[in-house]
């Protein structure tokens, strides 16, 4: 069967990645998280003293981008992959509210985004791939066969955002999320290099009322429009 690339953008905490690999695991195809990519990153910026009181060092974290290795490994018991840096199993620490606060800024910086963009394009060469992220449809994959541009309310994705930190133990409130939700859409949609935008051919899937299942009938109805 004829292997495809395909995009999914959106807002922050909208249920991309979710949907993204049932996606990935209806078809059989792989799925790669791209935010996941800029938290790498930015963790590594804090960790080596790069990023500290919120500012960024952006001339030492760009000429250290060669030594941040990032992969990802399939973890059996999540049926999902983790991100390591340098060897280290980082999933966790790429998720808590000090990298999310600094990730839009370090996502803005033009050689972090070409970085990485290259190794995203090399990961879907072969097709078969579903990415996850804000510029998959408009600039890492601009020929994707198919561009999903996700969207839900901004209480709906605090929410989920909110029941998926405290879940793990963070001390988080739904205030600080809804803030953090807003800087990073803002932060995104108005950078100049790769903003955060709707692709022209892309399909919007507003997911504010459905369920997960609701969002694979939608999916199903889309492969079929695309006869694969
Ligand atoms: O998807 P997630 O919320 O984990 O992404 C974290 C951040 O990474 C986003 O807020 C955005 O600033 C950045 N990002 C990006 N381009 C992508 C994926 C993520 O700028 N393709």
């Amino acid at each position: 069967m004829k292997k495809i690339v395909i995009a999914v953008d959106g807002f922050s905490s909208c249920g991309k990645s979710t949907f993204a690999k049932s996606v990935a695991v209806r078809l059989g195809y792989a799925f790669i998280d791209t935010g996941a990519m800029y938290r790498g990153v930015t963790l590594y910026g804090i960790e080596h003293g790069l990023i500290k009181n919120d500012k960024i060092d952006v001339e030492r974290l760009v000429s250290s981008l060669e030594k941040i290795r990032l992969e990802f490994v399939f973890n059996a018991q999540r049926q999902a992959s983790d991100l390591y840096l340098n060897g280290e199993n980082v999933e966790s620490l790429i998720r808590t509210m000090e990298v999310s606060r600094m990730v839009s800024h370090v996502s803005s910086i033009g050689d972090v985004r070409r970085y990485l963009t290259a190794q995203q394009r090399t990961m879907g060469q072969r097709k078969g791939i579903v990415m996850d992220g804000r510029d998959i449809g408009t600039t890492v994959f601009p020929d994707a066969e198919l561009k999903i541009f996700m969207t839900a309310r901004p209480e709906i994705r605090a929410q989920r955002r909110y029941a998926e930190l405290t879940a793990k133990g963070e001390n988080v409130t739904i205030e600080d999320i809804m803030v953090n939700l807003a800087e990073r859409d803002l932060q995104d949609q108005t950078r100049t290099e790769s903003p955060l935008k709707q692709a022209d051919d892309a399909i919007v899937l507003d997911n504010s009322e459905m369920s997960l299942e609701d969002e694979m009938v939608w999916f199903e109805q889309q492969i079929k429009r695309l006869g694969l």
